[in-house]
C-alpha cells in the first residue's frame, strides 16, 4: 500500500499521505515540506487509502 508518511505543499491548502495521489506527485521538491503543515487531508488521498491504494 502506498501510504507515506504525511506531506504538502506550501502552496496548497490540504495535506496528502498516499504516493498514488496525482496532485500529490505533481508538487515540486522546492514547494513539497513534510508534515500536514495543520492541513486537512486531500480528498485524493482520502479515497485512496480508503479503497487501499
Ligand atoms: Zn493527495
Amino acid at each position: 500500500m502506498p501510504k507515506v508518511a504525511p506531506f504538502h505543499s506550501e502552496k496548497e491548502s490540504h495535506h496528502h499521505d498516499n504516493s498514488k495521489c496525482g496532485p500529490g506527485s505533481a508538487i515540486l521538491p522546492v514547494n513539497r515540506r513534510p508534515g500536514t503543515g495543520g492541513k486537512p487531508l486531500c480528498k485524493d488521498c482520502e479515497r485512496l487509502d480508503r479503497e487501499g491504494k
